[in-house]
Parts: structure tokens; sequence; C-alpha cells
């Protein structure tokens, strides 16, 4: 059972092969003995169990939806009423969230079980899941090496079949280079499909939530979960929701790929390299056509979203100061005095650079310079997409320029850290969605993924593009040792 797709499992609740209540406790038990991954940062059983006997006593009514009774982890970003919230870091280490997300009110509407909470970098800044306060997690491909980030917990999880599929977050990459790094299939959906209502803000503008599970069919399935118009969140759109999983085997035959030329260059792995043109290769044979398009502005990315996601986060991250919520320094003396220890004592390092960036970014004399001339260079990229998009229908490329790093590789190198998301980062600032599917493995026995690009609000065509490389692959069914 714990090796079956979201899909297999749907239907074998349906028949009444397992209950939810036996699944639920299949994972939970396996989440107890891989705990070394450190995948998650909160469980709560008996929860858990609660909403799996609910599940079951709804199927037992013939009132089934797909996803009753399965077993989903949550990204501990998502509040979720009654359980404890983190966002990975210790100012928020003893905060009940008294209310929930969006996204998790609608997996309760849905009957899916909250599995548990995954880990992730602190306020989901990242690429290596080692900023978290609750400690790194590991990969199960190789322990010794990181699961990418921020969503490292729930890629983990799902990687080692410890949850059927997750929930991510993505502002510049973290659902889909964490993917990529542990051989999943994740989707950052367009800017305004999914709610942010009561998903914890770290750069507003640019992150977006999304499912990460193993297959294309069952992140389809949790996609139509998650998406829609949301009434308390301004930025999310009121456009139709189409069934995802309806458009999976449309025929791909004469789909016009765009291969960017400046994603093929310098600082991309061999490896990486010889495995996208593997699976380029793999979709001409299933009818698709390759043209070159350019992106000539791709260089800026990383630059322009390192100011203008610490302006964001700088602001957004004012909130914790002690009063209302969260952490509070023991010992202070006047109210500016509690305010320092507390921010000191509860940010960690990476998120106290991020706010440093972003307020010196935002400040007096400043603004000009660095804020208004990288929301400049966020529209050139976003021209970029619009002009490339006129010559194919999908983009592809690698997702992210490596395989998985060891442990502390880059912790020292925030720049080398940075640069993981080199293909990522520009999907999030032109709001586009963007997908990490399987295509491979390095020599070392790591997984690689393929990057997915698409026109705004197309995610049922990447979907379509990925089920069917799918259909034709089985890299996405590889399990990694020691986790069977
Ligand atoms: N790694 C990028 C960062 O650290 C993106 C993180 C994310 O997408 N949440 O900001």
């Amino acid at each position: 059972m714990i090796n079956k797709t979201v899909a297999e499992l749907s239907a074998a609740l349906r028949s009444k092969q397992v209950s939810s209540t036996e699944l639920t406790r299949a994972f939970l038990d396996r989440i107890n003995k891989y705990k070394t991954l450190n995948a998650f940062i909160t469980v709560d059983p008996e929860r858990s169990l609660a909403q799996a006997r609910a599940a079951d006593a709804r199927r037992a009514q013939g009132r089934g939806a797909p996803l009753t009774g399965v077993p989903v982890a949550q990204k501990d970003i998502f509040c979720a009423d009654g359980w404890r919230t983190t966002c990975g870091s210790k100012i928020l280490s003893n905060f009940v969230a008294p209310y929930s997300a969006t996204t998790i009110e609608k997996f309760d509407a849905a009957g899916a079980v909250l599995l548990g909470k995954t880990n992730m970098d602190e306020f989901a800044m990242g690429s290596s899941n080692e900023t978290s306060y609750y400690g790194v997690v590991r990969n199960p491909w190789d322990t010794s090496a990181v699961p990418g980030g921020s969503s490292g917990g729930s890629a983990a999880a799902v990687a080692a079949r410890l949850a059927p599929a997750a929930t991510g977050t993505d502002t510049g990459g973290s659902i889909r280079q964490p993917a990529a790094l542990t051989n999943l299939t994740g989707l950052k959906p367009s800017y305004g499909r999914v709610s942010r209502y009561g998903m914890v803000a770290f750069a507003s503008s640019l992150d977006q939530g999304g499912p990460m599970a193993r297959t294309a069919e069952d992140v389809a399935l949790l996609l139509n979960v998650m998406a829609g118009f949301d009434p308390r969140d301004s930025t999310a759109v009121d456009a139709p929701v189409p069934d995802y999983t309806k458009t999976l085997d449309h025929d791909i035959n004469g789909l016009r790929i765009g291969l960017p030329r400046e994603y093929f260059g310098k600082g991309l792995n061999a490896e990486v390299a010889k495995v996208v043109e593997a699976a380029i290769a793999e979709y001409k044979k299933l009818g698709a056509q390759v043209v070159e398009v350019s992106l000539p502005n791709s260089n800026l990315a990383i630059p322009c979203y390192y100011v203008l996601a610490p302006a964001e986060a700088s602001s957004n991250l004012s909130r914790f100061d002690g009063v209302r919520y969260g952490y509070r320094a023991k010992d202070y003396g006047d109210l500016i005095d509690m305010y320092c220890r507390t921010r000191a004592e509860g940010f960690g390092a990476e998120v106290k650079r991020r706010i440093m960036i972003g307020t010196y970014a935002l400040s007096a004399g400043y603004y000009d310079a660095y804020y208004l001339k990288a929301q400049k260079l966020r529209r050139l990229i976003a021209d970029d997409f619009k002009r490339a998009f006129e010559a194919c229908d999908v983009i592809m490329g690698p997702t992210s320029p490596t395989t998985a790093f060891k442990l502390g590789a880059k912790s020292d190198d925030p720049v080398a850290m940075y640069l993981s998301d080199i293909y990522t980062i520009s999907v999030n600032l032109a709001g586009l969605p963007g997908m990490s599917i399987p295509a491979g493995f390095d020599s070392a026995g790591l997984p690689v993924g393929l990057h997915l690009i698409g026109k705004y609000f197309d995610e049922a065509r990447l979907l379509n593009v990925a089920h069917k490389y799918q259909q034709a692959t089985d890299w996405h069914r590889r399990m990694p040792k020691g986790f069977e």
C-alpha cells in the first residue's frame, strides 16, 4: 500500500480494499520508523486518526470524494486549526494556529487526512532545508545529501513513502527544486491560482502553494482540491478551475517545446544536461517539435529576486515582535529591548540576512537604485517569456543545475546556495506555472528533474505533457533504496 499512488489509494479506499484508518496508521508508523530523515516537525496521531475515522464513515455513507481518506502531509507553513504551525522557525515554536489556511480547509472539505506538518527552511528561505530551527532534513536517495528546499520535509516524506503526497510552497523554486532532488513531480501553479490565505507570508508577490507527489496524475488530483478563487486573498484569481485529471491523456503530437538557449550553458552540470537532453529526445518520439527560444534577461533573475524577495520579507516578518503571538524573549528591559531580543533570539541567521538586505533596499535613498530597478527587471523577465511563448507551447530545461549536494556543502556560501534556483526563480518573477518531473539519474544514482514552464493558467497542459512522459517512462516509479 505504501508504494501506491494517490490515484491507486483512492481506488483502494473506494473499493474498501483498505480503510483510511489502516492507511493512516501505516504511514504514521513509517514516519516514526524513518525519524532520522527529520521530514516532519509535528505529528499528532490522535488528530490524524480522528480524521481518518471520519473519512471512513463518510465513505461508508457513499459520500466519498477522490481524496477522502487519503493521508496528505502539509508543509508547516500552512496554518491548520489546532495544529502547531512553526514555519521552521523558533519564533513560532509555540504557535498553535487558531484557524486554518484556505488550502487546509479545502483538503478538510475533500476528506483528506492531515498526516503531519513537514519540516522546511525557516520562513521558506533556503534551497537545502538546512536553515530550519528543527534541524536539517535528509534526502532518502542519499542521507548525507540535502533534499532541496525550502519544501524539503515534504519532498523527503513523499520520496521515502512516509506520505503519498504533500503540499509545498514555491517563492523561487521551493516546490520544483526539492521535487527534482528527490525524484518527485511538483507543480508551482500560476500566481493567483491557489489561495495564499493562512499560508505564512515570505514574499507575497511571489509565494504560491502547490502539490508534490509522485505522478502528474496525483498532482492533478491535489490541484483539483487546492485551486480556485478565494475572497480572503486579494491576489487569488477568479477564473474557472478545470478538472485537471480530464486532460491528462490528450495527444501531444505537434506540441512545440521551447528550449531557452540560456539554460544550457555555463553552470549546468554535464550529467544533468545529458539527462535533460534524453528527456527532450523522448518527447520528440512522442511527436513534439523542438524550437530554440531565448530568454535574454535570465542572468538577471537571481539579483532581481534577491532584492524583491528580501524587501517583501522584511516587511512581512515585521509582525513577529513577541507581542501578539509566538516566542518572546525571557529577559528584557523596555519595549524596544523586548522587540530586539525576541527577534535576535527567535530568527535564524538566513532570516536575519534577508531582513537586513530587504530593509536596506527599501530605505529612502536606496529605493530607486535597488527596489525600483528590480521591479523594472522583473517586467523585462516576464516580457522575455511572453516573447518566447509566441514560438512554443511549453518551455523545458533543467530544474536545478546540479543533483542533490552534500549537507553542509553550501552552508557558508549564500551565493552558491542562491544559484540552486537559477532556472526556477524567473518563473516566480513572471508569475507563470512551472513543474518538475523525474527524468533520470546521474552516475551517483541521484535523481534529475526536468523543468516544464507553461503559459499563464496553463496548468492543465503542463500536467498533460508531464503525464504523457510518465506513460512512456518509469523514472517516477523508482524508489530510494532502504525505504522499501
Ligand atoms: N531558495 C529560494 C530562497 O531561498 C527560494 C525559496 C522558496 O521558493 N521559498 O529564497
